[in-house]
């Protein structure tokens, strides 16, 4: 498990997963040592506190994967920085998306080629939540190129 976590983003620790009616919930948490603060670039170790954050990721053998993160919150220890704290961001996600990038490239990949009714029903079928109206967004969202 912790192999699958690493290709997610190697600066992730595998602690535990539980399976449970057909979806797998793995806990993760990062182990890199500083975060950079998203809003100045400035490295900082100071730990604020911790919270929980859930996402969505591809399937493994037809279980959903949601991946619950001990997401870190951090003092930005520049002191001419506008903001005190920061959460600690990955490339992987998008900051307050529900979804991985790799998962939303998937669903944008099947989406392009059926209407977004028989993508969300086939994404079903594999596994993977998405909604109908979420799908719309989605593609709209990556023509725009705000992605
Ligand atoms: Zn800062």
């Amino acid at each position: 498990m912790d192999e699958f976590i690493k290709l997610l983003d190697p600066s992730l620790n595998y602690i535990e997963h539980i399976t449970k009616d057909k979806k797998c919930i793995i806990t993760v948490e990062s182990n890199r040592k500083d975060a950079i603060c998203p809003y100045c670039g400035m490295a900082s170790s100071k730990k604020h506190s911790m919270y929980k954050k859930e996402f969505q990721d591809l399937p493994i053998q037809d279980n959903q994967v949601i991946i619950l993160i001990r997401n870190r919150k951090m003092f930005c220890i520049n002191p001419e920085c506008s903001h005190k704290t920061f959460s600690e961001r990955f490339d992987f996600i998008q900051y307050k998306a529900r979804k991985t990038e790799r998962l939303i490239k998937k669903i944008l990949g099947i989406s392009s080629r059926l209407s977004s009714v028989a993508a969300s029903t086939m994404l079903k079928s594999d596994t993977v939540e998405v909604s109908k109206s979420t799908i719309c967004r989605m593609i709209k969202k990556n023509a725009s190129g705000s992605r």
